[in-house]
């Protein structure tokens, strides 16, 4: 069994061929894709798909633990394979979103303890930083 079966096996998701090639082109990304973006993709194999039919798997595999969701503050969802927590850089100009390098040890045990320290149940924590990419960055708008 390949490993994205297994995965979807372990959260107790059925393995269908579309479910797969959604999640497929999330976990092959680095560009944190919105929604619209994904379904562009995807529809390159399944000519037929709808984008309502690929916006609600997105939404079964966020449920699921598989998929990390978050506004980039412009109203537009983007999504993320890497469920584990870490910050994201984000472009003021352009929306382009980065990975930044993983929390160091101290935080997360921050993160760990706080999550014990509260009767509610955190699923996810966001941390954006906002800026401009080196296209966007003041300076290099005329090039
Ligand atoms: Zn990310």
């Amino acid at each position: 069994m390949d490993e994205i079966r297994m995965l979807f096996k372990q959260k107790g998701l059925r393995a269908t061929p579309q479910r797969e090639a959604i999640f497929r082109v999330l976990a092959g990304s680095k560009a944190h894709p919105n929604a619209e973006q994904v379904y562009q993709q995807v529809r390159q194999t399944f000519s037929s798909i709808s984008f309502t039919t690929v916006y609600k798997t997105m939404q079964t595999l966020e449920e699921a633990g598989l998929l990390q969701r978050f506004n980039t503050g412009a109203n537009v969802y983007r999504y993320d394979a890497n469920v584990h927590p870490h910050p994201h850089f984000i472009c003021l100009n352009c929306g382009r979103v980065d990975d930044l390098k993983e929390f160091p040890a101290d935080l997360n045990d921050y993160l760990e303890s706080a999550a014990r320290s509260t009767p509610n149940r955190l699923r996810f924590v966001n941390l954006h930083f906002f800026g401009y990419c080196p296209q966007c960055a003041p300076g290099n708008q005329d090039q």
